[in-house]
Formats: structure tokens, sequence, C-alpha cells
């Protein structure tokens, strides 16, 4: 990434005018973490949005609201009932870059290795968009694409998202696979569970790390869909609803490994979840 130039503006309108006049030549920059990671050698303006107010945790009557700009090391410190992020967060490189890294810049341009996406379409997120108005969109929209495309060429910048609290008898699974305790992700999956009795009532479930971009399993979640959930169940699941997808190889794996893996930790995540809804009235 070659920077030419460093605008910090007062306001996230004044931030929005900068982004729209220089087009692909400008740049939101929050934590700045991820610019070793662009390679893109077109010089650039970045407009600081750090300063802009959208940081902080709001618990709300249905769920919790995270500002853009917040540090990843303020939501791994975050507590709260019906709430389970901070798990993921907590696994994501070191402190040192959870304390720059926020959660917009960890969402807007997505990497391979990206965590919190994974997380986010399993606990069903939406997110607050600034462009010409303000909208919202769903995690599942958002993570279709590369979200930095639209953002760059609107000049949109994200402003916060929203997760549902976990509602009674809901359960959340999340693992991810690393070789070395800061590595990015070879394998990792989230899962978000209802049960009724011992019937899932739904679920969502997501993947991420083995793949170019994280998304929501479609077959697996409509497999476990009105069953009733046990060990055998997710096992076979796991299976059968992860061999036919193109799972890459990465960092020594081939990709017959990571179609293993696959089984192995949607088993894990899937375990997790139904005993984390048992728990919760
Ligand atoms: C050594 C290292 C290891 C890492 N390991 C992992 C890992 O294992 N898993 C993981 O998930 N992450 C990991 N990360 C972090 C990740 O790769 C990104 O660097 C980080 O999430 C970016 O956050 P940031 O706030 O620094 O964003 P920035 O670097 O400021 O911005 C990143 C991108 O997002 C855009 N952007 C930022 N904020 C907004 C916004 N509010 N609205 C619109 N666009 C915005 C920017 O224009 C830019 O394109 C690692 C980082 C490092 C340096």
């Amino acid at each position: 990434m070659k920077i030419i130039d460093f605008v910090r503006p007062g306001s996230i309108e004044n931030a929005r005018v900068t982004l729209h006049e220089l087009g692909e030549q400008g740049m939101p920059i929050a934590g700045g973490t991820a610019l070793h990671f662009l390679k893109n050698q077109k010089p650039v303006t970045v407009v600081d949005i750090s300063g802009l107010g959208f940081k902080g945790i709001a618990d709300e009557k249905n769920g919790y609201r995270i500002g853009a700009t917040t540090p990843l090391a303020d939501i791994q410190e975050y507590r709260a009932e019906r709430w389970a992020f901070h798990e993921v967060t907590r696994r994501l490189a070191t402190h040192q870059i959870r304390n720059v890294s926020t959660l917009g810049g960890n969402i807007a341009c997505v990497f391979p290795w990206s965590d919190l996406p994974v997380s986010l379409l399993a606990l069903d997120a939406t997110i607050t968009i600034h462009g010409d108005k303000t909208y919202e969109m769903p995690a599942t929209k958002f993570f279709e694409k590369q979200p930095a495309r639209f953002l760059r060429t609107q000049g949109d910048i994200v402003s916060d998202v929203f997760i549902p609290k976990l509602g009674a008898h809901t359960g959340f699974g999340y693992h991810k696979e690393v070789r070395t305790m800061s590595g990015f992700s070879q394998m990792t999956m989230a899962t978000v569970m209802h049960l009724e009795g011992d019937t899932i009532q739904s679920v969502r479930v997501a993947a991420g790390g083995a793949l170019p971009i994280p998304q929501r399993l479609a077959e697996t979640e409509e497999a476990l869909t009105g069953q009733t959930a046990d060990a055998n169940l997710f096992q076979s699941i796991a299976r059968e609803t992860t061999k036919d997808i193109p799972w890459r190889g990465k960092e020594g794996m081939s990709e017959e490994y990571s179609r293993h893996l696959a089984s192995i930790v949607l088993n894990d995540v899937l375990t997790h979840a139904l005993n984390h809804a048992k728990e919760r009235t």
C-alpha cells in the first residue's frame, strides 16, 4: 500500500465527502493493521475514521450494538447476558494487535483468515453502513462478496454492527484451528443452535479459513433443522455435508486434509452449541 497523504476529518459527514471526492484514490483507515497485507501499489490518501465516535458497546433491548472503531481488545473484555462474541475476539492474533485492530477493519476488508465474519454470519448480525443515506445489511448479504469493493467504490463507511442476544435454549459453538497460538486460521467454524426440547428448531452454521471468503453452510443447516440433536447425527452430518465443499489446502495442508478437518471441526462446534443451548433457559 502506497500512502501519499493522511487526512483526519472532524465528522462522519466530512469523512464521507472526502472519501467520495477521492474515489478509488481514497481509503478509510481505523487501526491500520491491514496495510501491510494490502499489496495494491496505487497511491492512496488514507482518511482516519478512528476519532469519529463509532466506539463502544451498547446493550440494547434485543442485542448488542458495537461501534465499528471499537478495538478488538475492548470486545474481548466485554461480558453480558446472552452474549458470546468475546470468545471469538480473544482468539484473534496477539493482544498487541487486538489493542489496535477494530471490528470495522476486520469485516470491511475480508482476508481468507478473517475470524470475525465467520461468527457474525452464525450470530445473524446486521451491519450499519453510512453512505449517501444510512442503511443496514444482514451479514449474509454483506459477506456475499468482498465488502471492501462496494464500500470503496461508494466511499461508504461501516459505522456499527448489531448482534442479536442469544435466546433461551440457544447455544453458540466456535472453533478456530491454528498451528500456533497466534497463527492464522486453518479452519474456523461458528454455529448458533436453537432447541425445542431435543429438536433442533433452527441452526446457523458458518465456516472460513480454508475458503476464499467466509460463508454459511446451507446444506448443513438444512440437514440439521428439525432433527433430534445427538452425537451420531452430528458425526454423520458433519461428514456428509462437508465433503463436496471446495476447501482450500493451506499452510502445508492438502485439500483432502482440509476436508477431513472440516468434518471434525463441524462436529465440535455443533456439540459445543448443543451443550451451551441445554444450559440456557
Ligand atoms: C500479524 C497479524 C496477524 C493477524 N492475524 C489475524 C487473524 O488470525 N485473524 C483475523 O481475523 N485477523 C487477523 N489480523 C487482523 C486483520 O488481518 C486486519 O489487519 C485487521 O482486522 C484490520 O483492522 P484495522 O482496524 O486495523 O483496519 P485497517 O487496517 O484500518 O483497515 C482495513 C481495511 O478496512 C477498511 N476499513 C476499516 N474500517 C472501516 C470502516 N469502518 N468502514 C469501511 N471500511 C473500513 C480500510 O479501508 C481497509 O481497506 C492480523 C493482523 C496482523 C497484523
